[in-house]
């Protein structure tokens, strides 16, 4: 039987090059104690993980993939409610397995409808994760991991140091809180219950539409490419067809520019492409995502060139903050178009006003300027909307709850990046 009450973190956490803050490695308590969290694991895993604790391949099989229905078709926690699978059994289900969540430490609505919650993994790590609704979708901003490596220094969750990843479980589990917290999972009968062989299904028929979740962005706190593995497990989860089933094509991966990562990203997970690009030269982008230093603009456009899958109906979006005075001039956004045309991107611009946290170390351009800067990229035929910004009143940008409580300041950051230059000689 499978009981390890703990995980490794280091098994989970694949290697982070270049400059970074120290990962604090060690164990991560399993929710529920000795029995299994079952989300976050394949199909597959959850059939082994019953055949370990004693079920024959055949029974392994059939309740794994009736398991599976009701965790991501139909939000299910509780053995006791999977109606299709025998009763005799479900006691035994509850001694040996749980179907978690993420524990919610804070949650927030701002007056623009944008909620927010402060989220703590068993281990009492914190993350966040945002919803954020619109006329047409409603999308949910993902975290990947607790704290970040890469100090985007108009980021809040930059000045916090990474503390881990998270893992696919908890991961998938931001998605399964929205679907609760929105109330929208299915009620009724299941429609593509398989092979049910027991009694008592409630009343009424599942109606899937009305849905206010349409859209995931993994964007929240973390560089989902240093979290490869556990971002892909989670995604392929979100994707599954007999269960939360979103489309590739209603998820975004954000990432900083973690080149080496992105043709495996569009390879093998294949979900829409967003770059935080922020800057469109050297000086100023090295400034702004450190990350640059290691893999430089023209790599970065050459790596979105080259991702698969993207093409005029699924461009590429680059993500970039407005800053007076540093990257927000008309010359700016000249060269941005050009760079776009040079490297032939199928892309669209997200501008996004900085939102400021007190001690930020820059200030949010004018309207007129965010403008401005839009207008001459629309003008050379490319989209480049500018984003509302959202939640202002919970503080809803990337890390700014957590932050409120735990964040150390820019100069414990830098103390700690010296000291840990000093230790590599
Ligand atoms: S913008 Fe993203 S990658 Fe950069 S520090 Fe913030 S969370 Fe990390």
């Amino acid at each position: 039987m499978r009981k390890p009450p703990f995980l490794p973190i280091c098994a989970r956490i694949m290697q982070i090059p270049g400059h970074i803050d120290p990962v604090i490695t060690g164990t991560v308590p399993l929710r529920g104690g000795n029995r299994v969290d079952l989300v976050g694991l394949t199909r597959e895993g959850i059939r082994g993980a019953l055949e370990e604790a004693g079920l024959d391949a055949k029974a392994a099989k059939l309740r794994g993939k009736q398991i599976w229905h009701w965790i991501y078709h139909r939000g299910v926690t509780e053995f006791d409610a999977m109606t299709d699978i025998a009763k005799a059994m479900r006691p035994w289900l509850t001694e040996r397995f749980i179907v978690g969540r993420p524990t919610v430490r804070e949650a927030q609505v701002s007056n623009d409808g944008t909620r927010k919650w402060l989220l703590a993994a068993a281990d009492g790590q914190e993350y966040e994760m945002v919803f954020i609704p619109d006329a047409d979708r409603g999308t949910l901003c993902v975290s990947s991991q607790v704290g970040c490596t890469l100090n985007c220094r108009f980021c809040h969750t930059g000045t916090m140091r990474l503390v881990r990843n998270l893992t696919a479980g908890e991961i998938v589990g931001q998605v399964l809180l929205a679907r609760d917290a929105l109330g929208e999972w299915p009620k009724g009968t299941m429609a593509s219950a398989p092979d049910a062989d027991d009694e008592d299904d409630d009343a009424g028929h599942y109606t899937a539409d009305g849905r206010m979740l349409t859209n995931i962005v993994m964007m929240g706190m973390g560089e989902p490419l240093y979290n490869f593995d556990e971002v892909k497990g989670a995604l392929k989860i979100v994707m599954d067809g007999d269960g939360l089933a979103l489309s590739k094509r209603r998820i975004t991966l954000s990432t900083s520019g973690v080149v080496p990562m992105m043709a495996r990203a569009g390879e093998e997970i294949g979900v829409n492409l967003a770059v935080s690009l922020h800057a469109v030269n050297k000086e100023v982008r090295d400034e702004i995502v450190p990350l640059n230093r290691k893999y430089g603009i023209e790599d970065l456009l050459a790596a979105c060139a080259a991702y698969p899958g993207a093409n005029n109906a699924r461009r590429i979006t680059f993500e970039y903050v407005m800053l007076k005075d540093k990257n927000d001039s008309d010359a700016d956004a000249r060269e941005l178009v050009r760079l776009i045309k040079q490297y032939k991107l199928p892309a669209k611009v997200n501008l996004i006003p900085f939102n400021p946290w007190p001690g930020a170390p820059y200030e949010c351009s004018s309207p007129e300027r965010v403008r401005a800067f839009s207008n001459l990229i629309f003008e050379a035929g490319i989209s480049a909307p500018i984003r509302t910004p959202r939640g202002r009143d919970i503080m809803a940008a990337c890390g700014q709850l957590k932050s409120a409580a735990t964040r150390p300041t820019r100069a414990e950051l830098d103390r700690i990046a010296a000291e840990k230059q000093a230790a590599l000689g």
